[in-house]
Order: structure tokens, then sequence, then C-alpha cells
């Protein structure tokens, strides 16, 4: 039988985006390399998929936000995805928001620079008014 997103507690509406992704239709394995000789190329060939891929970074938050520790997700390994999430912790994160919203930069336009969701960026920007007004 074939699992649905039920099994792992989720709803169509959490993985929405995934419609959108460049990787629908390819092999599902390919984003999970065995560890052995060939990882650097396997590694390699997932993340050029991702590249093109539209929705990379509501894969990056989605993997972020449920600690997704295996595979390729967002176009990052696993350490990647570690190193990304302890460079773009939430202070650092909202400061880099604050700063790309000065400049003029769309919601979307930041949540594709930073690897977040656009509702990210969001609540970010309502957190600095927050504090701009304490
Ligand atoms: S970023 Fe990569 S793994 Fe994530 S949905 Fe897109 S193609 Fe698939």
């Amino acid at each position: 039988m074939t699992p649905s997103w039920g099994d792992f507690g989720l709803t169509e509406a959490d993985l929405a985006w995934h419609d959108d992704a460049a990787c629908v239709g390819t092999d599902p394995d390919s984003f999970y390399p065995e560890q052995g000789p060939g990882i650097t190329l396997d590694v390699a060939a997932a993340k050029r998929v991702c590249l093109r891929c539209p929705v990379r970074p509501n894969c990056l938050a989605y993997a972020i936000a449920h600690d997704e520790r295996h595979g390729i997700w967002g176009g990052l390994t696993p350490q990647e995805r570690r190193r990304h999430k302890a460079k773009t912790g939430p202070r650092r994160q909202d400061a880099e928001i604050g700063r790309l919203t000065r400049a003029g930069k769309s919601a979307r336009e930041i949540a594709c620079a930073l690897a977040v969701t656009p509702r990210t960026v969001v609540r970010a920007r309502a957190r600095l008014r927050r504090e701009e007004v304490a």
C-alpha cells in the first residue's frame, strides 16, 4: 500500500507547495543518496534539479521546520541545512529581513534570497515593527 501524507501526520495543505516542485516525477531515491564512492555525484545530480525548482525556499523552510535529517531538501544536504539554520538563527534572520526591507525588497524577493517562506518574512516584519514601537 502506498503511504499517504496523513501517515506522516501531514495534511495536503502542509505540502501544497510540492505540487510545483521540480522533483515531481523524478526518482525520490535520487534525493536520498547512499553513502559510498558515488555519493558526491549523486548529491550534485539532485542539487541540479533543486537549482531549477520554483519552490526551493518552501522546501528548505519545510525541511528546517520539520527537522528533516536525511536527504536533499531545498538544494541542501543535512549538514548544509544545519549550517544554514545556525547562520540564519531567528535574530540574525530578522535583522537581515529588516535590512532587505529597508533596501526596498518585496517579501517574495526576501523570501527567495533567504530561502524562507514569504510568511516568515511577513512575521519577522511584524516583530520588527513591534520592537520599533516598544
Ligand atoms: S528544492 Fe529540490 S527537493 Fe525540494 S521540492 Fe524542489 S526539487 Fe524537490
